[in-house]
């Protein structure tokens, strides 16, 4: 019997006998989005090509988090609220963020616990994307949106069924002790050329990155222009998949001070205030800058990623019609003058 295939039809079945113990989250509808949600009931779930409105990244990193208690006798309790998990359905891009986060949170000079804690209890079952949607570039980001490795398992349309991949130990552990019998899996060959789909296939565009030096980025471009329909309002931050700056809020709670982690937004005014009152970025064109620096030459100097993956998020989303992608289009422009 092998793990090599399994009909598109029994994938939520499969998925239910996997899951137990497991808390399971998946894309799903809420209020007109489709977002990735604990799934409770089965038919919630939606097997798709969409890329939902927003990634997976608060199922390591929520929103809001309780971190730590301190009570009036000096003791302090840890918090640890993370479960089991699997999430379903990552699309590439989104499994390349996670790069990203690791990368700054658990394998650079800082060991967020509580990160860390989340991956490691967490299993990743990634699928492929069948076309770019509106707004999203990953191909110009050099990522294969029918295919990625940087997941535990890892299934590929085949058409009418699913080509189980499994990648780490972890994701193997889910299949143990699991009746294969029930679920028919097939072993189905394949043909030599199918390792093609690990290559993009598309023609590929012109890979959008800034390589240049730091001061010369900071200082030949006209930030002023480019920021200037910014509104400030942070929700580019916070569907990016790779955004990871927070805020920590101590709050009263009867006898115990409890400490929670919050996601703060680069976007805001106040992100960078200091108690002094003074504030290195007090306009809305140091704040824009600083976000696609940060993204495209500060974390790759620093953890050797672009922490953008092209998903398109921000675009979709913004407002003020603010785009990345030309952004850094026309920042390669003035660049290569
Ligand atoms: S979503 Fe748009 S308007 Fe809002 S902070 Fe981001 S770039 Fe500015
Ligand atoms: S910067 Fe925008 S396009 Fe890039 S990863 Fe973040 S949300 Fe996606």
């Amino acid at each position: 019997m092998s793990l090599e295939a399994i009909s598109k039809k029994r994938i939520k079945e499969l998925l239910e006998s996997l899951g137990e113990g497991y808390k399971l989250v998946a894309p799903a509808w809420e209020d007109g989005k489709l977002v990735f949600k604990e799934i409770k009931n089965m038919d919630e779930m939606v097997i798709s090509h969409e890329l939902p409105y927003k990634s997976p990244k608060e199922f390591l990193f929520p929103q809001l988090e309780r971190m730590m208690c301190f009570d009036t006798t000096g003791g302090v309790t840890v918090e640890d609220q993370s479960e089991k998990t699997i999430v379903f359905g990552v699309k590439p891009c989104d499994l390349e963020a996670l790069k990203v986060l690791k990368a700054v949170l658990a394998q650079g000079k800082f060991h967020d616990a509580w990160f860390v804690t989340r991956m490691e209890k967490t299993i990743f079952i990634g699928m492929g994307c069948s076309s770019e949607k509106p707004g999203c570039f990953c191909a110009q980001r050099g990522i294969n949106r029918k295919y990625s490795s940087t997941c535990d398992v890892f299934l590929r349309d085949m058409g009418d069924h699913y080509k189980v991949e499994i990648i780490t130990d972890k994701g193997r552990s889910l299949f143990n002790g699991l009746d294969l019998k029930k679920f028919k899996f097939e072993e189905v060959s394949y043909p030599e050329n199918m390792a093609q789909s690990s290559r993009p296939t598309d023609e590929t565009p012109r890979l959008l990155e800034i390589d240049a030096e730091e001061n010369v980025v900071f200082n030949q471009v006209d930030w002023d222009r480019i920021a200037e329909r910014c509104l400030g309002c942070g929700i580019c931050t916070y569907l990016c998949p790779t955004c990871h700056c927070f805020a920590f809020k101590d709050v009263k709670e009867k006898d115990l001070s409890v400490r929670y982690r919050v996601w703060d937004s680069c976007m805001y005014p106040k992100f960078t205030l200091h108690a002094s009152g003074h504030n290195p970025r007090s306009t809305k064109k140091e704040r824009f800058r600083q976000r696609v620096m940060h993204k495209y030459v500060y974390i790759k100097q620093n953890q050797g990623y672009t922490a953008c993956t092209g998903c398109g998020r921000c675009i979709r989303s913004c407002p003020a019609g603010m785009n990345i992608k030309t952004v850094v289009s026309e920042i390669m422009e003035v660049l290569d003058e």
